[in-house]
């Protein structure tokens, strides 16, 4: 990455006051930046410019706030070859899944941009006394919103999670993970290049434990995607303040395939589901259930594919799977697989570092013979290593798919798409793919998605995605007649009259 384009998206931040973080490109090992962090004051400026410049913002008609976003939507298309080569050196996945978060961008700017204005706007309720009380639901930005994001899908999660807040009229304080800050900068410096007043949103620089609590302890709303363990921290730290949050967490998430499926699209699909950015998103397969019908030629036609992936991450379209991203990621992903192995599992595919590609590298894994005592049955791995195992029928298959704290994502492969929705509808997830592995239910950001269980609580795209960072003001105006008795009449002339008003209101079926 040049210099210059460090220097001035490290320039952008709010952060100076405490000492530089030097950050190292995965795939090779290389420094690519000396990052500032910031101090408890620096967090403090960055609060007072948000609470000014939201103000102002707010009382901008939605149309105005969502065009910036269409323009933004436009930019990043436009000069994706600049942000697939920042995601790229900050990750070390290959390109088509930085891609995936370029595309992840587009559609939320351009989804939000476009309801946004209906979603916001003012809704008529009934009021108690028909005709006499007019009620209106309006929808009050938050204020300022923290959006603490991962390192896995540094765009993607900062950006699309941060646009909605933005358009509903707050102003935004993201704080990227250190290892993936630049790509944070880069779409605030686009969105002000977009139209966004400066101030509007803002970036913070540092670690969860110290910036991340000084962002929570101050703001109105937390938008935090992460670990399950962090985001109990996040929420019992937002519960004291009586803030709202919306936690996107872990995932251990499993793949069905029922004896009718497609045996080479469902082999295929499995690879793109399990293996995208080396494993390391919450929505990847970890568990994969096929039936025992088909279970050996369903397992050689996916171990095939597996064997056929390229690793690499150099800044181009020619490979199938990256590295991972920290030292600690290889960590759990060798400790995961060296337990199952000693244990007793079979490696199929894969299960070994690649330290002649690069640091981090580690080669896609298949298990299978996995049992309960093995960390890899039940912990997310967060690495590319998959476990496949027999189901005797579809209720065995569920059985096991639901026998997780976690509900995030599943996938279901069928040949019978109501087959497919029957068994969907028995799982305990946030999101159900039929014939595909994460991506149709998440590029659909017109349906909420999100966790069950420990995988999270809140929910980003759809309706929810936005009004998650309003609150609800309900304003009524009574007229004519006041809702208490009429001069001269007693309370129990009163009480009797609306008794009659409420009987002939369930009778006509009004409120
Ligand atoms: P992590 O919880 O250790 O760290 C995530 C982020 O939280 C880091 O940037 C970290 O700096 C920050 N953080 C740490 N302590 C904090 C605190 N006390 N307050 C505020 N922020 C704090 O998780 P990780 O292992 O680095 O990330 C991977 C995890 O994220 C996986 O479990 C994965 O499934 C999950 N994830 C979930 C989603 C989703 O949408 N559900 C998406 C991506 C990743």
């Amino acid at each position: 990455m040049r210099v210059e384009l460090v220097e001035r998206l490290i320039a952008r931040a709010v952060a100076g006051g405490a000492s530089a973080v030097e950050v190292f490109a995965p795939a090779t090992g290389v420094k690519f930046a000396d990052l500032p962090q910031s101090s408890v004051a620096d967090v403090e400026d960055a609060f007072a410019t948000a609470r000014a410049a939201q103000q102002e913002w707010a009382a901008r008609p939605v149309a105005e706030r969502a065009a910036v976003f269409r323009r933004f939507h436009d930019l990043v298309l436009a000069e994706q070859s600049q942000i697939l080569d920042i995601v790229q050196t900050e990750t070390g996945k290959a390109r088509s899944h930085a891609f995936d978060e370029v595309g992840d961008v587009a559609v939320n700017a351009r989804y939000y941009a476009k309801v946004a204005k209906s979603l916001l706007a003012s809704r008529r309720r009934n009021g108690v006394i028909p005709g006499l009380t007019q009620v209106s639901e309006e929808r009050l930005p938050k204020g300022v919103v923290a959006v603490i994001s991962p390192w896995n899908y540094p765009l993607a999660l900062s950006a699309s999670d941060a646009l909605p807040a933005i358009i509903a009229g707050n102003a935004v304080i993201s704080r990227p993970d250190n290892q993936t800050a630049l790509t944070t900068l880069w779409a605030n410096e686009v969105a002000e290049r977009a139209g966004l007043p400066r101030g509007v949103w803002q970036v913070v620089l540092g670690r969860g434990a110290s910036v991340g609590t000084e962002l929570i302890s101050r703001a109105d709303y937390v938008d935090y995607t992460g670990s399950t363990a962090t985001g109990r921290k996040v929420a019992s730290q937002a519960a004291e303040r009586l803030i709202g949050y919306s936690l996107e967490l872990g995932g251990k998430n499993p793949l069905l395939v029922l004896d009718d499926a497609d045996i080479a699209k469902s082999a295929k699909g499995a690879v793109r589901a399990a293996f995208s950015s080396a494993g390391q998103l919450c929505e990847s397969m970890e568990r994969i259930y096929v039936h025992t019908d088909i279970y050996d030629e369903w397992v050689a036609a996916f171990v095939a594919e597996v064997e056929k992936m390229k690793l690499g991450a150099d800044l181009a379209f020619n490979s199938d799977m990256g590295s991972l991203t920290f030292d600690r990621q290889l960590t759990t992903v060798s400790a995961h697989v060296e337990e199952a192995r000693a244990k007793g599992a079979t490696v199929l595919a894969g299960g070994k570092a690649r330290p002649d590609l690069g640091p981090y590298f580690y080669e896609p894994t298949v298990l299978a013979d996995v049992t309960p005592g093995m960390a890899v049955y039940r912990d997310e791995t967060f690495g590319p290593v998959v476990s496949v195992y027999r189901a005797t029928s579809d209720d065995d298959a569920v059985a096991q798919a639901n026998d997780t704290s976690y509900g995030l994502n599943a996938s279901v492969w069928t040949r019978n798409v109501g087959r497919g929705r029957a068994v969907a509808a028995r799982l305990r997830s946030g999101a159900v793919n039929i014939n595909e592995g994460f991506i149709a239910a998440w590029g659909s950001v017109d349906a909420p998605s999100g966790g069950l269980g420990d995988s999270g609580t809140g929910r980003r795209h759809g309706a929810d995605g936005i009004l998650k960072y309003t609150d609800s003001q309900t304003i009524a105006v009574q007229r004519l007649l006041p809702i208490a008795p009429l001069p001269g009449m007693s309370d129990e002339t009163w009480a009797a009259t609306m008794t009659l008003a409420f009987r002939a209101m369930r009778l006509v079926g009004l409120k």
